[in-house]
């Protein structure tokens, strides 16, 4: 037996388009509001079911206990379902309830990962309108306790794995995942899952996790996202010595093999899905993430969450304190310690930033910016022997060999961590650069929050209260002398969901810097004078769709500035538009 569903919105009646038969005999689902974010017309869709059995386990389209009376009738549900009818927002309340009686993290994890394999719409409700809460339980921390564990707790295959044993036929692969248009793809080869190291074909949960977000807080639909691990074997003993490991239990392959692989994937991507879809790529070890970016950044839109996610949010911060401080950003001056990923890609970031707002050439606004590493300060007569990525951050000076006195020899206006390793602003650090600064602006972005630097209250109250503070993982507000200080939370969140829809909207082609620093201002211009009352320098994640669209409707805007957008003509209020786009997981009323 067959029904047609029809979903109309808001009362308007709608079309009745014939299903849409796939290449591998399915049903392809083609979306309304959703689609919007492809190609700007909202088209109702028609999707045929089997029947209501089938209907109530099609994660897609079910509604469980919200199919209403006539619903129940016309789609074959009598029977199938108890007699209540319960309303989405009920359905809300009642699983929000459930959830917070799970006292472990990682059983809330699977509790939403089972919701969403359930019912889709329902999931994204829940985190949307509890994403404060549910944040730390989808993506970090938990998340990482998920992939350690993914072994044990997989039950369904969610996302695409494509190993080397595809090797050859990665196109086939890519073409037996049943949507057609994505739009944006997030991959890792599982090498360095946060903070966790290699854990090979395991690392899926941080593609899934990544995607409900660009979903929840960024808008994209759902249907438009691919979440692809790949699996070229893992260095991590325990795993392979593991008999339930899910992944190739080989050593992974690196060199030629590895780059022969990831181009064959890159190509196959672009074949399939065309110019504009968005590949991220998370979560590889270092040397692979520089590399894979600068090799494909010419010739694919690609995206490193890691680096430039990382460096945008950060700018984003200090853009915001300029609030606080006056003054630009070419004023200062700024000190690293650590010299990663994330540390340099953010110093150059600001760099280029500092150029354009000073019109100083980059070479120039370089030099206000120093970087610590294990051995000290990176200065001129270490050149030689400097991996490549801190040769350009070398400047005239005598060698220092720590950080406080880092601290003492640069007098940093800004103290920035990234070197993954705890407790290293210590009190002589904080009050040493609080001692030149009237407000020292330090930010302790390693995670965990063990990891941290420093915290919130070991710089509130080593400053007396001057500091302005914002972290990688989330503190607390502290009160200090009568006053509460609320830190800031130099989310990635905040930025890549915000941007990856940009460029989707915009149908951008290639990522350019320009964009990145697009996102960051308007993230900053979210920070309003109360924020920064309080000392808050990124606004509070609860209104991040509205950020998200702010951010989307700047990065169009830059695309189209650019030339890099195809999405044309070019909507007049990219603002509106970006909204007008937004995935919304209310219920379709099924006639
Ligand atoms: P990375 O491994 O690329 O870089 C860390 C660098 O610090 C390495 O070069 C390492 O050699 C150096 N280092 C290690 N010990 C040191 C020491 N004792 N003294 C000086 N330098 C030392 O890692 P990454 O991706 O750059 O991330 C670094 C940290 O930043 C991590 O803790 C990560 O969680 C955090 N991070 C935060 C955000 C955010 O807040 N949004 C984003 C990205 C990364």
């Amino acid at each position: 037996m067959e029904s047609v569903l029809k979903a109309h919105r808001g009362g308007e009646s709608v079309l009745d388009l014939s299903p849409r038969w796939t290449v591998g005999g399915g049903v392809e689902d083609v979306y309304g509001e959703d689609r919007a974010t492809e190609d700007q017309l909202v088209t109702p869709w028609t999707v045929s079911v089997a029947s209501g059995y089938s209907l109530l386990r099609d994660p897609h389209h079910n509604k469980g206990l919200a199919f209403n009376e006539k619903e129940r009738d016309a789609h074959y549900l009598r029977g199938l379902l108890p007699p209540a009818i319960i309303c989405q927002e009920l359905q809300e309340k009642k699983l929000l309830h459930s959830l917070r009686q799970y006292d472990l993290p990682l059983h809330k994890y699977m509790a939403m990962m089972e919701l969403e394999e359930r019912n889709e719409r329902l999931f994204y409700k829940l985190l949307i309108d509890n994403v404060e809460e549910l944040l730390p339980v989808v993506y970090t921390p938990t998340v990482g306790e998920a992939c350690q564990k993914y072994g044990s707790i997989f039950r369904r295959p969610q996302g695409l794995y494509i190993s080397l044993k595809e090797k050859g036929k990665v196109l086939e692969v890519l073409r037996n995942w049943p949507q057609r248009t994505i739009q944006v793809i997030v991959v890792t080869d599982g090498e360095r899952i946060l903070g966790l190291g290699d854990l090979g074909c395991q690392g899926m949960g941080i593609p899934v996790g990544k995607l409900a977000l660009y979903t929840a807080l960024g808008g994209v639909r759902p249907s438009g996202c691919l979440p692809i691990t790949i699996d070229v074997g893992t260095n991590n003993e325990q795993l392979l010595n593991d008999e339930f490991y899910i992944g190739l239990k080989q050593k992974r392959a690196t060199g030629k093999e590895y780059y022969d692989f990831l181009h064959e994937f890159m190509t196959a991507v672009k074949q399939n899905y065309g110019e504009k879809v968005l590949i991220q790529f998370e979560d590889f070890a270092n040397h692979n993430a520089f590399e894979l970016l600068a090799r494909y950044a010419t010739t694919h839109l690609v995206f490193n969450d890691d680096i430039q996610g990382t460096t945008s949010v950060v700018l984003a911060g200090l853009v915001a304190s300029l609030k606080l401080l006056g003054g630009t950003l070419a004023d200062y001056r700024f000190l690293f310690f650590g010299v990663g990923e994330a540390g340099t890609g953010i110093a150059e970031l600001i760099a280029i930033e500092m150029s354009k707002q000073s019109k100083i050439p980059v070479e120039e606004t370089r030099k206000m910016i120093w970087l610590v590493d294990s051995k000290g300060l990176i200065v001129n007569s270490r050149k030689e022997s400097l991996q490549h990525l801190k040769k350009p951050w070398a400047h005239e000076h005598v060698p220092v060999h720590n950080l406080l006195d880092a601290v003492k020899a640069i007098k940093p206006t800004a103290l920035i961590g990234t070197s993954g390793v705890g407790k290293t602003f210590t009190k002589e650090v904080v009050e040493a650069i609080a001692s030149f600064n009237q407000k020292p602006l330090i930010m302790a972005l390693s995670n965990p929050t063990s990891q941290s630097e420093c915290t919130a209250e070991e710089a509130y109250t080593w400053t007396e209260g001057r500091a302005i503070f914002a972290s990688g993982s989330p503190f607390n507000p502290v009160e200090f002398n009568g006053k509460r200080f609320v830190p800031g939370q130099a989310n990635n969140a905040y930025i890549f969901p915000g941007l990856g829809f940009g460029l989707v909207i915009s149908g951008a082609i290639r990522v350019h810097d320009d964009m990145l620093l697009a996102a960051s201002e308007a993230l900053a211009g979210q920070v309003t004078d109360e924020h920064c009352h309080m000392g808050m320098i990124y606004p509070p994640l609860s209104n991040i769709r509205k950020i998200s669209a702010h951010i989307a409707a700047n990065v169009a805007a830059k695309a189209y500035e650019l030339g890099l957008a195809t999405q044309l003509p070019r909507p007049a209020d990219l603002v509106k538009y970006a909204e007008s786009c937004m995935y919304t997981p209310s219920y379709r009323s099924y006639r």
